[in-house]
C-alpha cells in the first residue's frame, strides 16, 4: 500500500494562496512521477484566520499541523491587521505556532545559482561560490522575552528583555555541528559577545560542546562584523549558527545574496533534522502586500520549500534532487519573474513560473 503522507497546507495572506498554489502544483507532480501519496488539508491562519475566526492561530489549525506529517506555509500578515492588539497579530500566530509545534530551529540554506548572478547586488566575482545555510534560533531571545512600557524619568520608556539558557543554546548547537558535518564543515557561530550577557553565555556554550565535533571548524563572528563579512566573502560561509534576532536580519539579508527574497526557502525543526522528523516549511518572504494579487510574487522560494521537506521529513531525496534541478534548468534557460528579471518587460506571471518547473521536472 501506498505510504500517505500528510501535509498541512497554510496559504496565508497577501502572496500566501499565490505562490502555495504553485507549490501544491509540484506536490502533484511528484505524486505522478514517483508514485508518492500526499493527503493535504487546508487550515486558516494569519489575518484570514483573525478575520474569520477571530484569532490568528485557530485551535483547529494547530490540531491539523500536529496530526500532519509537515505543514507548508504561505506567510501571513498585512496592513490591514498592523494596528491590532498584540493578541489579535498575524505574527503572534507565528511565533505561537512556532512554540506549539516544538520548532526551535530555522534552517534557511542561500544558494546563488549561476544564472542569476547578475540580478545580485553584488558583483559576480564576490558570489562565486556562495552556498551557505543559516541556522536560527527560533524560540527564545528578545522576541520571547518580557516587555513592558513604563513611565520613566524623561516620560514614557519602553522595555524588551532578551533571555537565553543553556539548554536553548545548547540544543541549536549541536543541530548546526551536526548539519555543519553533512556540509563542508565550518561553523560561523554570530553573538555579540563584546557587550551582550545572553551572547557571552552563547559562546561559553558552543566553545564547551565544540570538542564533540573535532571534524568541525568552529569560529565566532560579531554580527556586526558578520553582517559585513556577508558582502565581503559570501562564500566563505558554510553554516552560521545564531540566536533568534540576529538570524533573522542576517537570513534576509543572505536572501539578498541570491537575488531576490523570492528565491530563498525555509524549514524549522525541532529535536532532530533526520530524515523522517517533523518540520514547517515556508518562503523567507513575507506576504508582500505591495505586489498581492497581481500574479507577480515569485513562487521558487516556496517550491524549493517543499524540496527541503521532501528531503528532511520524507526522505524523498531523489524527488527533491527534481525540484531543485527542474528551478536551475528554468532560470538557466532565461525565465524570470519581475523580481529577478533584468528585462521586467518580459517577466512571466507566478503561475507561468510555476508551470514552467513542474514541466521541466523529470525523474533522473
Ligand atoms: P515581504 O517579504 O513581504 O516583502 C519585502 C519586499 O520583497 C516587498 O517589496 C515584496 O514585494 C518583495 N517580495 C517578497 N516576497 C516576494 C516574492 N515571492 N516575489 C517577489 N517579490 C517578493 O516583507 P515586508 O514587506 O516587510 O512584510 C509584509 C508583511 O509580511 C508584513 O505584515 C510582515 O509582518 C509579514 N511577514 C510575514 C512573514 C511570514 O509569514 N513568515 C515573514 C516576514 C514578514
Amino acid at each position: 500500500m501506498t505510504d500517505v503522507k500528510k501535509i498541512a497546507v497554510i496559504a496565508g495572506d497577501g502572496i500566501g494562496p499565490e505562490v502555495v498554489a504553485e507549490a501544491e502544483k509540484v506536490l502533484k507532480k511528484a505524486e505522478e512521477l514517483y508514485g508518492y501519496s500526499f493527503e493535504t488539508e487546508h487550515a486558516l491562519f494569519g489575518g484570514i484566520a483573525i478575520d474569520e475566526k477571530g484569532t490568528p492561530l485557530p485551535e483547529e489549525t494547530l490540531a491539523i499541523c500536529k496530526s500532519a506529517d509537515a505543514v507548508l506555509l504561505g506567510a501571513v500578515g498585512g496592513p490591514k491587521w498592523d494596528n491590532n492588539s498584540k493578541e489579535l497579530r498575524p505574527e503572534t500566530g507565528l511565533l505561537g505556532i512556532r512554540k506549539a509545534l516544538g520548532l526551535f530551529s530555522n534552517l534557511r540554506p542561500a544558494v546563488v545559482f549561476d544564472c542569476l548572478k547578475e540580478a545580485s547586488t553584488l558583483k559576480p566575482e564576490v558570489l562565486e561560490g556562495t552556498d551557505l545555510m543559516v541556522v536560527r534560533e527560533l524560540t527564545g531571545g528578545i522576541y520571547f522575552g518580557e516587555k513592558l512600557r513604563r513611565q520613566g524619568e524623561h516620560g514614557e520608556e519602553a522595555v524588551d528583555t532578551c533571555v537565553y539558557n543553556v539548554t536553548e543554546i545548547e540544543r541549536i548547537t549541536r543541530q548546526a555541528f551536526e548539519i555543519a558535518q553533512k556540509r563542508r564543515k565550518k561553523l560561523a557561530s554570530v553573538d555579540k559577545a563584546n557587550v551582550l550577557e545572553t551572547s557571552r553565555l552563547w559562546r561559553e556554550t558552543v566553545n564547551r560542546i565544540a570538542p564533540d565535533y573535532p571534524d568541525v571548524e568552529l569560529e565566532h563572528v560579531l554580527v556586526d562584523n558578520c553582517a559585513m563579512q556577508l558582502l565581503r566573502r559570501p562564500s566563505s560561509f558554510d553554516v552560521i549558527v545564531t540566536e533568534n534576532m540576529f538570524g533573522d536580519i542576517l537570513s534576509d539579508e543572505a536572501a539578498m545574496l541570491t537575488g531576490s527574497i523570492g528565491m530563498l526557502a525555509s524549514a524549522s525543526m525541532g529535536d532532530s533534522t533526520d530524515a523522517g522528523s517533523f518540520g514547517l516549511y515556508e518562503p523567507v518572504h513575507g506576504s508582500a502586500p505591495d505586489i498581492a494579487g497581481q500574479g507577480l510574487a515569485n513562487p521558487i522560494a516556496t517550491i524549493l520549500s517543499v524540496a527541503l521537506m521532501f528531503r528532511l521529513t520524507f526522505n524523498y531525496a531523489e524527488a527533491a534532487d527534481a525540484i531543485e534541478a527542474a528551478v536551475a534548468k528554468v532560470l538557466d534557460e532565461g525565465h524570470r519573474t519581475a523580481d529577478i528579471a533584468v528585462d521586467k518587460s518580459k517577466a512571466l506571471s507566478t503561475s507561468q513560473m510555476g508551470d514552467l518547473i513542474v514541466a521541466a521536472m523529470q525523474k533522473a
